[in-house]
């Protein structure tokens, strides 16, 4: 009896005091289904799962967020953890985005619930990654990425930081508050509730983004060194975003700019994509070199944009790429690191070429090597390479105006990519324009009066015999 009164008097307290105590470390992964589903199913003791005074709650009314923005597989996957008695909150860049009014691409989640148990959750779910374990849960077409809420990361656990402080695997655990503390920008730390649609803010993110700035978390050196890729992403994010940088973000970043040549290449590949593809990779280009960011990062590319011709190029086939992302059409990978790469070809191609190499030889041997020298910087996945070297491989055959050549490369499977590529060489000077307009034109033209071009051009047929043989042997192997 007396038990009875003691726990109907004392028992809600020692649940809440049981919860703060799992804010700071794994001990709340292992609680006991009882237990979540007192912590889950009450809302009002889900609300005190993070130091309340740390967080400012963002309510509808200031953040205004338009649910019908919100992609339906982050909402499923929010109820599906939130109904099974867990946190379950959007967070990072598509809160930030739909703060700015711009659409989010994807959406990520953030959860107290382990990979495990969001694995076991959804049936359609596997967990992804080493450095950052996470749980991808599939839609339809739509993968959302959910990830536990990430602890101090003290060199314990599944942890690891190197010499110099950078984290090279970091999976312990933690609280949503030492969540918020380990992502970069406090923009990007902002925890939306779609079902009580609050914005927990632990950084003053939503002032800022009012405000228009990006500010890292914490002390931006220390943030640097454990993850130089930060550099690139305040780059990349405040060209995206149109938003300014602040002044202590932005400081260091000169001086230890060089931390990036440590950066594993796969990871390096994987952020420079982005950047390229952001459709604004002309400004973020210009913001990488202001920095000196661009140096070694697709090895000589900052050679290539000294030299006026290579720049003309490279500047040429960024602004092709962010108008076809603002007008809705995708962009090629490919396509866009054969343009980035091809001034290092040519200069090799030349080098073999005075050496005494035949001209569509010379050509091979520069592409594997401007290749293989730059997968120690940058790994460029084999999927790309391949298509690039497609694509160089067919300029010189857009110069071979007579007899049947011209109809086999309109039937190349990527004469379109090569083609494209050719008017980029004819727009920056490389090439006389004459070029690029003949080949429209001659793709456009029809029977006969196709046939009457290909007279019209035809080059002197002692050197068109010669080059024939020799370069189909090689084109074709
Ligand atoms: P984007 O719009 O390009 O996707 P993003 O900020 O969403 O930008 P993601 O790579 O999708 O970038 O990362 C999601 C979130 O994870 C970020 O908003 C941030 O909170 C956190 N994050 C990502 N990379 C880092 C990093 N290097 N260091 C700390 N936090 C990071
Ligand atoms: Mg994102």
């Amino acid at each position: 009896m007396i038990k009875k009164l003691f726990d109907r008097i004392f028992r809600p307290k020692l649940s809440k005091a049981a919860h703060a105590k799992s804010e700071h470390g794994r001990s709340e992964h292992s609680k006991t289904q009882a237990d979540r589903s007192i912590l889950g199913t009450k809302k009002s003791a889900r609300k005190y799962t993070h130091n309340k005074d740390s967080a400012a709650i963002i309510t509808y009314k200031q953040h205004q967020i338009n649910r019908s923005l919100l992609s339906n597989a982050a909402l499923k996957t929010i109820e599906g953890l939130q109904k099974a008695g867990f946190e379950a909150y959007i967070v990072g860049g598509a809160v930030r985005d739909l703060l700015l009014n711009h659409i989010p691409k994807d959406f990520d989640v953030a959860t107290d619930a382990t990979p495990e148990e969001v694995n076991r959750i959804f049936r359609r779910s596997r967990i992804i990654g080493r450095r950052f374990r996470l749980v991808h849960v599939l839609f339809g077409d739509e993968t959302i990425e959910v990830s536990t809420f990430r602890g101090h990361h003290q060199a314990e656990g599944d942890a690891h930081i190197t010499e110099s402080g950078r984290i090279t695997r970091d999976n312990v655990f933690g609280s949503l508050e030492e969540d918020a503390v380990r992502r970069d920008f406090t923009a990007n730390a902002l925890y939306y509730d779609p079902t009580s649609q609050e914005v927990l803010d632990f950084h003053q993110g939503f002032a800022d983004i009012k405000a228009g700035v990006l500010r890292m978390i914490g002390n931006p050196e220390t943030r640097y060194a454990e993850d130089p890729v930060r550099m690139l992403r305040v780059v990349r994010l405040s060209a995206k975003l149109g938003l300014s940088i602040d002044a202590a973000t932005m400081a260091p970043i000169a001086k230890m700019a060089d931390l990036l040549q440590d950066v594993p290449p796969s990871r390096l590949f994987d952020e420079m994509l982005k950047l390229f593809l952001s459709g604004h990779a002309i400004e973020s280009v210009s913001a990488l070199r202001e920095q000196h960011l661009h140096h070694g990062l697709l090895p000589m590319l900052d050679v290539v944009l000294e030299q006026p011709m290579g720049e003309r190029f490279v500047m040429l086939a960024l602004k092709n790429t962010d108008d076809r992302i603002a007008s809705g059409k995708s962009a090629n990978p490919s396509f866009l690191f054969a343009t980035l790469l091809w001034h290092e070809v040519l200069v090799a191609w030349e080098v073999y070429k005075t050496e005494g190499s035949h001209v569509i030889p010379a050509l091979h041997m520069a592409m594997s090597e401007v290749i293989a020298t730059q997968a120690e910087k940058l790994a460029i996945h084999n999927r790309y390479t391949a298509t690039m070297k497609e694509i160089w491989a067919m300029q010189p055959r857009f110069e071979q105006r007579a007899g049947k050549r011209p109809f086999s490369l309109l039937t190349h499977p990527r004469y379109r990519a090569g083609y494209d590529f050719l008017l980029l060489r004819c727009e920056s000077g490389e090439l006389p324009a004459e070029l690029g307009e003949w080949w429209t034109a001659f793709a456009n033209a029809e029977g006969e009066a196709r046939a009457a071009m290909l007279q019209a051009d035809t080059a002197p047929k002692k050197r068109r015999k010669r080059s024939r043989k020799k370069s189909d042997a090689i084109t074709e192997s």
